[in-house]
């Protein structure tokens, strides 16, 4: 008789997620006592019956999900009898467990698919298909495919079995999405392991908002943040409503956030920030020319943003502390307690941005954000709240509904779920492997967002080069994961608690913003849960437990870092490009030019082909203006934004590679 390889591929992981890790607990117990509470027999059409001695009774017929009417106990969800049953059948079975081989969800069949789903159900499903959906799909031992635009995302754990396909959905197995996953599996092309998969009609290109959008950027770049009118302002702010209207969700954020920087210059904030401004500027070009061009280089979903993204209120939400980050800006520091959604599992964020001063983050991170409770707590504890509202970013603001600040296990592997958690940092590579440029993905808070559950940790270390914190994560499949935690004079208490916890063994879990670097996975982490005993969480921002005096190296004076040409042709090419932002093209001078003739020699010494043309058409056409008189300031223009966008490009890479 063959193998119930259904039951044998099911992970101790899978069944947690199945019923609870209580349970399993249990069930673990139960099969490994002697003697075993239960008898089992295999039938001849390889259904498998347990009979515990409490009298319940599990039957398993093949191809049947497990379900809790498979059990005669009372239990409403699957209980420790099915889950037990599962461990005795694979106790019992001699199979030894081998690596699952990577298979390919596309390659179920529609007779199989039409066991489980009917006629309507099918239409349905179809029409929702075709609606537009963009899709992540990783082929792998066990396949995932991720909604992006439904928020769902379906596991595939046993070998051509559509029913245990598992969904973080409430449908009852096999749901819709796993079924829009197998379908979207036969889009991808065979020979790639990941990738996106967009469906539907080709979206329309909005031309005369794009070309609006471009007029009044151009008009901005002329006058300059400091000669913006109110009535220019408020051209900016129609323009976001109309991106708003047109299903534009990212350019009207990127747009609202160049009016806050224009804002806050007009009020003299302290915050203002001119490079910032310029950020949003390139973002602008560089989704519009996506939008406009329309390659399918990148989905257009990701581009524009989705229906999905927009702002949405929230009722009885429970939201888990996953700990809290630092974002370093030029002029100001922003804190994020980051939390997962328990509902929907979507990472979000509590954001403060605050004017840079040299207070240690810790002091900054105790500024109450929800009634009384501060950034901090909010960060490592749990929020019971009864609504309040979800940004298209994805910041939670809180509403005038009571709020209730509860403590946490940190028993992350059953309260965040993957893809948000990540047992296997290989997946975690594809998955980062798949997402387009920073300018032209998702602008939500959670895009990049994970916790690493960790198996064991090599090489930690303080770089004095780097002033960072470093060590070497293992996944349990002896996968590698890089850990960056950068030390400033404002969260030392927190580095040197860090050090000096990792040195003596690896965390459960890291959770922090990941990237790819040097095909590496690289984690900066905002939380550490360590178990000794009990579960402690560790923040290394914001710690202040005063650890041990550790080495030296905290205090030696940071190295100077090696100074690189090409980066710091960049960095001034940005700031000669915020400052013509400010004060404007029309009042570009003599000065201006010396300055971007500098700037040119510069790039021309290292060597630079393709931004330099631009430079230097820019700089013709500055000239150009003190002998003509039918001068535009739109010759100037083109030159500066195409040189814009190739230096903000470059400025990407150089950050996320370093
Ligand atoms: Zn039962
Ligand atoms: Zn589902």
């Amino acid at each position: 008789m063959l193998p119930r390889t259904d039951l044998l591929a099911l992970s101790v992981e899978d069944l947690a997620a199945l019923a609870n890790r209580g349970l399993l607990k249990r069930a673990e117990r139960e099969v490994q006592s002697d003697p075993p509470p239960y008898t089992l027999r295999t039938q001849s059409d390889g259904t498998i019956e347990v009979v515990w001695t409490d009298g319940a009774i599990c039957t398993l017929p093949p191809a049947t999900p497990l379900d809790e009417r498979l059990c005669s106990c009372a239990a409403t969800t699957i209980c420790r009898h099915l889950v037990g049953a599962v461990l005795a059948y694979q106790r019992q079975s001699d199979h030894p467990e081998e690596p699952a081989a990577a298979w390919d969800p596309g390659q179920i069949e529609d007779a199989q698919i039409e066991r489980y789903f009917r006629k309507t159900a099918l239409a349905q499903a179809r029409q929702q298909f075709a609606a537009g959906q963009l899709i992540e799909l990783v082929r792998g031992n066990k396949p995932m495919a991720r909604f992006h635009t439904l928020a769902h995302t379906v596991r595939y754990p046993v070998p051509g079995d559509l029913a245990y396909a598992r969904c973080d959905c409430a449908e009852s197995p096999p749901c819709r999405h796993a079924l829009l996953g197998v379908w979207a599996f036969r889009c991808l092309a065979a020979d790639q392991t990941a990738g996106l998969v967009e469906t539907g009609e080709p979206l329309p290109v909005p031309g005369m908002l794009l070309d609006e959008m471009e007029k009044v950027l151009v008009e901005l770049l002329a006058v300059g943040i400091a000669g913006c009118s109110a009535a220019l302002a408020a051209r900016l702010r129609r323009l976001a409503a109309a991106c708003e209207q047109a299903e534009l969700v990212w350019p009207a954020e990127v747009v609202l956030e160049l009016l806050q920087e224009q804002e806050r210059y007009a009020a003299h904030d302290a915050r203002f920030c001119a490079t910032l401004a310029l950020d949003c500027l390139a973002e602008l070009c560089i989704r519009s020319d996506a939008i406009r061009s329309h390659t399918g280089a990148v989905p257009q979903r990701f581009v524009r943003g989705t229906t999905s993204d927009r702002v949405s209120d929230r009722v009885g939400v429970r939201l888990v502390g996953l700990g809290l980050g630092v974002i370093l800006r030029p002029k100001s520091v922003r804190l994020v307690s980051y939390l997962q959604d328990a509902d929907s599992g979507e990472v979000v964020g509590v954001l403060r941005e605050f004017a840079d001063t040299t207070r240690p983050f810790a002091e900054l991170a105790r500024t109450p954000v929800v009634k009384d409770i501060s950034l901090a707590a909010l960060a490592a504890g749990q929020l019971v709240t009864r609504g309040g509202k979800y940004t298209p970013e994805r910041q939670f603001l809180p509403g005038r509904a009571p709020a209730a600040l509860n403590p946490q296990s940190y028993e992350w592997e059953t309260l965040v779920r993957p893809p948000g958690r990540a047992d296997d940092f290989a997946e975690l590579r594809a998955h980062l492997a798949t997402l387009p440029p920073a300018p032209l993905r998702s602008r939500r808070l959670g895009t990049s967002f994970h916790i690493l559950a960790v198996a064991g940790i090599e090489d930690v270390h303080f770089s004095t080069v780097d002033q960072a914190v470093q060590a070497v994560l293992r996944d349990t499949q002896g996968q590698s994961a890089l850990l960056v935690h950068p030390f400033t004079s404002r969260n030392r208490e927190g580095t040197e608690a860090l050090l000096a916890r990792l040195a003596q063994g690896p965390p459960r879990f890291v959770a922090g913003p990941v990237r790819v670097a040097a095909s590496q996975v690289v984690i900066e982490p905002v939380a550490l849960v360590f178990e000794n005993g009990r579960r402690s969480l560790l923040q290394p921002w914001i710690d202040t437990s005063t650890a041990d005096s550790l080495p030296d190296a905290l205090s030696a004076a940071p190295a100077a870092p090696p100074a690189d040409p090409l980066r710091s042709f960049l960095d001034q090419a940005w700031e000669a490009l915020a400052e013509l932002l400010v004060i404007g093209l029309d009042r570009a001078d003599e000065l201006t030019l010396r300055r971007w003739r500098a700037l040119g020699e510069y790039g021309a010494a290292l060597g630079l082909v393709r931004a330099l043309s631009c430079l230097e058409q820019f700089i013709a056409a500055l000239e150009a203006r003190q002998h003509r008189l039918d001068w535009q300031v739109k010759q100037a223009i083109e030159p500066l934004l195409a040189f814009a966008v190739f230096i903000y490009m470059a400025r990407q890479t150089f950050s996320s590679s370093g």
